[in-house]
């Protein structure tokens, strides 16, 4: 054979191989979860490729749709149309990102549509359109004028971008006629796809003219345009492309004197696609890397080993707050980038500051791109394609950056790792950590999961040597760890103080504001979940199966205590079971209320109020953080999104209002949750020159989630913690996955639930390590006037329920949509809402 043979015959193997394309649909219903055969025409085999997207027949409709693989002739799937149109010239998807929805879809329980869809920014998808094209003008213009058709016939020629979409919201009742118009061949449906965010597009101006060519046209040009002389002169003399905004302000030309340059083609228009950088360049000077301390040292070379070894490795880093380890991060990061590989840093979506960016930017300059759910749908777009085009190295973003279309990923570092918002809490429920694994082992990439609290599971993992670890005991400029203290509040009571503030913190608070300092209050506010708890002795009530605190609930008249896991309920008690005292409170304080209190006791200062009610607005956030950095209030006050990575140098009080709002969560991951919280806020205190002092207020001081977290010792409340997961078959022991059943009418959301739990006893009955809990409740019980009920099992590896979970799911969702509900699945749940 020779070379043109050569190609010929690879070109026919492409063309038999392509003969079919599997797509994914962008429909997210159960019943059509599978890909579909779709023909490939022959002269596209080339740039039909998996992962391409596609404009696709299905059903009446035009739809989009990814490319997930091929099929040749031998396999004959179903009768076959072809696709409509490929969407773009390189697939949006890589490879392995195909197989990652694919595997997302298996973990998570959700359609494959879904997977892909979470797997790309919102702006990639493009809508599909239709225009109409008159094929037969003849037969149109014959009709008489004043009648739908001539209007019809005027419309589409005048204004010829009008889809059929627009033209049929408008004259519905034109439908018909367009119908038959189509069928008879006097029109023609052509599909156009308009993305839904366009790229931004910028006009500049060249002038392609030699210089005798310049000097002729110059003469050209009548002695009195003197504004045309001087811009083609202008232009000529920037001797490359500039935009023609600049021109218009430097020269102060406008279009009418461009426009006669333009028709005698002296002056050339060019559209050059601009990207949008949510942060701007920053051209500040190059920030240079830190020597490193002997622990930060260590863990550096750990992780680069592993980077360099290209084995897939997850690691640990266990850091105390202020031990430094984006510092090590970065250098981490560095390295991986040096040795032409890709990395990738997830950070909680509220710890993603413009600060925290500007660390990023500052290091590798425009080697970074950001992703995070407050940049505009048109950023979040440009900030994709640079990543997927190549033009990026690092990539810095929330939970969904995780995705980053990279194809050499080096390394992925997951900071705070034990944070909640890494779980995606909309389907596919994913958690980042899990994915970043999966990502890891496709790359032979290297995961670090960074924390001062890990995650039990993790440390477990670390524990057991499924994981490598490396720890950062000390901070960096060998700072102390604030003095914590707990005050109990049943004392404060018998004292008669019924305030909200004990007499330690209230003291605490006024010496600060002498002292012109500053202090942040935490509340740990999760407003829906009320608890029972005594406030003379503390006592809280319980489930008897569970452990877990049992929730207020008054409902059908009476009150009554429930457990939210299994179901268990009692009443409400008149008197304390313990002390026989009547100071049994359901509890639940807001943030509005402390700061009333607050103006109350300390008039002179100045508060900052940070909850979800003060930050909603684009940059609202960002902006009361700077107010108080600016120490234009001397009281920060805030629920949990003040926990983490601020880092305030006169901060020098950090008060937990109070411990048990965290504590009494129906949640056995609850205790886990108090002691990682008080870390965090304790570790906001004290960072800098000024020594710190953390007070946290408590009716339970002697729980051992606030004496380990008063003391700092994770390891020894990781020791404690375990075991009690270990007695209850919780977490890392077993995964929990949890069915939500969701409807209007109670009884209906009721019977789903029940019908779930009773499908899912015989279906596993008998299976080791399954554990099916009882239908009860959930903890959001009532959501938007719809009812919630749970039915939560617990099972040693999800692989060996899977097949079953998933069929019980499938079929009961149908039944819960009959009955005008859903029925909604949540794989490794994290928290059971
Ligand atoms: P962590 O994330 O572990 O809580 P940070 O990364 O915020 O800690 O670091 C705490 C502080 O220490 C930061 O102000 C950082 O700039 C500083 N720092 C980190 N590493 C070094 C170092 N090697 N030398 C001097 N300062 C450092
Ligand atoms: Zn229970």
């Amino acid at each position: 054979m020779n070379g043109t043979d050569r190609q010929m015959a690879a070109l026919w193997e492409t063309v038999r191989n392509k003969r079919y394309a599997e797509v994914i649909v962008e429909v997210r219903a159960a019943e059509v979860d599978r890909p579909f055969h779709y023909e490939v025409p022959p002269s596209w085999a080339q740039c039909v490729h998996v992962g391409t997207r596609v404009l696709v027949p299905f059903g009446p409709r035009k739809l989009e749709g990814y490319v997930v693989g091929f099929t040749s002739e031998t396999d004959k799937p179903e009768k076959t149309k072809p696709l409509l149109e490929v969407l773009d010239d390189e697939p949006p998807l890589t490879e392995d990102l195909v197989e990652l929805a694919s595997w997302l879809s298996e973990r998570y329980l959700c359609t494959k549509a879904a997977a892909v869809q979470a797997l790309l920014p919102s702006g990639m998808r493009a809508k599909a359109t239709t225009y109409l094209k008159i094929k037969d003008i003849e037969a149109l213009s014959a009709f008489l004028p004043g009648t739908p058709e001539i209007e019809l016939l005027d419309l589409l020629q005048n204004s010829p971008k009008t889809t059929k979409e627009q033209m049929l919201s408008s004259r519905p009742e034109w439908r018909p006629m367009i119908r038959s118009f189509v069928e008879q061949g006097v029109l023609e449906e052509l599909y156009g796809v308009k993305q839904a965010i366009q790229a931004k597009m910028i006009t500049y101006l060249i002038c392609p003219l030699s210089q005798e060519q310049l000097q002729a046209a110059l003469e050209e040009i009548s002695p009195r345009a003197k504004k045309q002389k001087e811009l083609l002169a202008h232009v000529y003399d920037l001797g490359e492309a500039a935009p023609m905004k600049d021109i218009f302000a430097e020269t102060g030309a406008s279009s009418a004197t461009l426009k006669p340059l333009l028709e005698k083609g002296w002056v050339v228009k060019e559209e050059r696609e601009v990207l949008r950088d949510p942060y701007g360049v920053q051209h500040g000077e190059r920030q240079t890397k830190l020597p490193l301390t002997e622990s930060q040292q260590n863990a550096y070379n750990e992780i680069r080993s592993a980077v360099d070894s290209d084995a897939p490795r997850t690691i640990l880093l266990q850091g105390v707050t202020g031990s430094g380890k984006t510092e090590v991060y970065l250098q981490a990061i560095a390295a991986c980038v040096e040795s032409g590989k890709q990395a990738v840093m997830l950070v909680p979506e509220i710890a993603l500051t413009p600060q925290m960016v500007e660390q990023f930017k500052k290091r590798f300059g425009d080697m970074v791109a950001v992703m995070h759910s407050r940049l505009s749908a048109g950023e979040k777009f440009d900030e994709w394609r640079r990543i997927r085009g190549g033009e990026v190295e690092i990539v810095v973003g929330a939970r969904s950056a995780i995705f980053a279309p990279f194809r050499r990923i080096g390394l992925m570092i997951i900071d705070e790792e034990h944070e909640t918002s890494y779980k995606q809490d909309d389907h596919p429920k994913y958690l980042a950590r899990e994915v970043a694994m999966y990502r890891g082992r496709q790359h032979g990439a290297t995961v670090v999961l960074g924390s001062a609290t890990p995650a039990l599971e993790t440390r477990w993992w670390a524990h057991q040597g499924q994981i490598g670890r490396v720890e950062m005991p000390e901070r960096v400029r060998g700072q102390k760890l604030p003095k914590v203290r707990v005050i109990d509040m049943r004392l404060e009571l018998r004292e008669r103080n019924h305030s909200m503030f004990s007499k330690a913190l209230k003291k605490g608070i006024e010496e600060r504001l002498e002292r012109g300092e500053q202090i942040i209050l935490f509340l740990n506010r999760r407003g829906f979940a009320t608890f029972v708890l005594c406030r003379s002795c503390g006592f809280v009530a319980r489930c008897p199966e569970c452990e877990i605190p049992l929730t207020y609930h008054k409902a059908r008249g009476y009150e009554q205590l429930r457990c939210h896991y299994c179901g268990y309920a009692e009443r409400n008690p008149e008197q304390c079971p313990d002390c026989r005292g009547d100071h049994v409170r359901h509890f639940g304080t807001g943030t509005q209320r402390v700061e009333e209190e607050l103006g109350r006791v300390f008039p002179d200062a100045k508060v900052i109020r940070m909850d979800v009610d003060t930050t909603t607005g684009k940059g609202a956030h960002a902006e009361l953080l700077q107010r108080f950095r600016q120490k234009e209030a001397q009281i920060l006050l805030g629920t949990q999104m003040i926990a983490k990575g601020l880092d305030f140098p006169d901060v020098t009080l950090v008060g937990v209002i109070s411990a048990e709002s965290s504590l009494y969560l129906p949640d056995f991951r609850a205790a886990e949750r108090t002691f990682q919280l008080l870390t965090q806020v304790a570790g906001r205190a004290g960072r800098h020159e000024l020594p710190g002092e953390v007070v946290v207020q408590s009716y339970n001081p002697e729980h051992y989630a606030i004496q380990f977290a008063k003391k700092q010792e994770y390891e020894a409340f990781f020791q404690h913690e375990i075991r009690v997961r270990h007695a209850m078959h919780n977490p890392p022991f077993r995964e929990l996955a949890a069915f939500t059943s969701v409807n209007e009418d109670e009884d209906k959301a009721l019977a789903v639930a029940r019908r779930v739990e009773e499908r899912m006893r015989r279906e596993l009955s008998g299976r080791e390590e399954v554990i099916i809990l009882g239908t009860s409740p959930a903890p959001l019980s009532r959501l938007q006037g719809k009812y919630r009920f749970n039915v939560v099992i617990k099972y040693g590896r999800f692989k060996t329920v899977g097949a079953e979970v998933r069929t019980v799911y499938q079929e009961m969702a149908q039944e819960a949509k009959k009955l005008g509900g859903y029925l909604s699945i949540d794989v490794n749940a994290q928290m059971i809402l």
